[in-house]
């Protein structure tokens, strides 16, 4: 398929790194595709960034059938363009997409024009440390009817954002909030992939955990209320003595691509790294033993977020002393460092756009 390109006709400029936040400046063009039943993938294109026409009644505003990603583009201290493990973003799509009943894309033409469009977007990308460009890939339901079922058309755009360094005054540890009686997800339901609802229905918890003074809600399965999931839009980890435990995946977590990462480098380094259900009393009755050396997210916007402090019902634990735990910033080293190309790649994660 041939990609379409018609230039935008504006003279905008990226604003000041320092200035930059996430998820509110957006470059001059935007890849679409659309699908269709008897063709398929359709129509792609790349054009100015501006409004979508869709019909009121179109499919996804009613009933939310939508996926998308988050991956980033890095500009590294040599001045090349690079993409971070962008083709696990694009599997992890194809699998939200079976999941959600949408239908699947050739990641190899994606990944093409998503180059394509970075290249034409060159001047968006910030070139500060800690700064980069944000992909937001995104599938939406687009057929204008209001019955219940699987949609037979659909439009599918890769949006780009400059983003600013997540942490501008350095890693501050993140207070977070166990929540008892909202759930992100069951099994059997599709916690797994990256779909609109799963985003929408977490916002009363985090709201709850703002009012409380907490930056993210920590999340427990919902059948037994008991093992601990994820926080927020991120994946966690603890360290427990000299054990690295990162909950299982059972079909309610997303399978973050930095927990893949984190997981990797701490086999590579010979840490004892398990993959099992933890269980919030385990965590608790660690710190009670002194045994809770540190607690982290995990996830592409922050990195590596640490944990300062968790909140249980009416019970409150501090782990480390306020600045970010040795582990945590190991993990926040060594994958900026490949990010930035400062360090080696010896895992393959990095593509350099030419
Ligand atoms: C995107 C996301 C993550 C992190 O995934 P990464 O691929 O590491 O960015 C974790 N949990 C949820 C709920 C997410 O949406």
């Amino acid at each position: 398929m041939e990609i379409r390109v018609t230039q935008a006709k504006t003279n905008r400029t990226r604003p000041k790194d320092s200035d930059l936040g996430f998820g509110q400046v957006f470059t001059d063009h935007m890849f679409v595709m659309d699908y269709s039943e008897d063709i398929g993938w359709h129509d792609p294109r790349i054009e100015p960034y501006a409004d979508l026409s869709i019909s009121p009644s179109a499919m996804v505003l009613h009933y939310g059938q939508a996926i998308f990603e988050g991956l980033k583009a890095y500009k590294t201290l040599d001045k090349k363009i690079c993409l971070f493990r962008a083709r696990n973003n694009f599997e992890r799509m194809n699998r939200s997409a079976k999941g959600m009943c949408i239908p699947r894309f050739d990641i190899d033409f994606v990944m093409d024009a998503l180059k394509q469009l970075i290249r034409l977007e060159e001047k968006w990308i910030p070139e500060t440390i800690g700064t980069s460009l944000y992909i937001r890939p995104t599938i939406i339901a687009t057929d204008p009817f209001l019955g219940v079922r699987a949609s037979f058309t659909y439009k599918f755009y890769i949006i780009l954002s400059s983003v600013g360094a997540y942490y501008a005054e350095g890693l501050n540890p993140v207070k977070i909030w166990v929540s008892k009686d909202h759930v992100r997800a069951a099994k059997g339901g599709v916690g797994e992939f990256k779909t609109a609802g799963n985003y929408a229905a977490s916002l009363i918890a985090s709201e709850k955990a703002k009012k409380e003074g907490y930056a993210q809600v920590l999340w427990l399965d919902a059948l037994e209320r008991k093992y601990i999931e994820e926080v927020g839009a991120m994946n966690i980890f603890f360290l427990i003595d000299d054990e690295l435990v990162t909950p299982n995946l059972t079909g309610t977590i997303l399978p973050g691509i930095t927990r893949y990462s984190v997981i990797s480098l701490a086999k590579n380094w010979g840490m004892n790294i398990s993959e099992r259900k933890i269980s919030i009393d385990e965590v608790f009755k660690a710190h009670e033993d002194g045994k809770l050396k540190e607690v982290f997210g995990s996830g592409t916007a922050a990195v590596i977020s640490p944990v300062g402090e968790i909140k249980y019902g009416d019970k409150v634990i501090s782990i480390g002393d306020g600045t970010p735990g040795e582990t945590a910033m190991k993990f926040y080293n060594a994958l900026t460092d490949i990010q930035y190309g400062k360090a080696e790649d010896k895992e393959n994660w990095i593509e350099i756009i030419d």
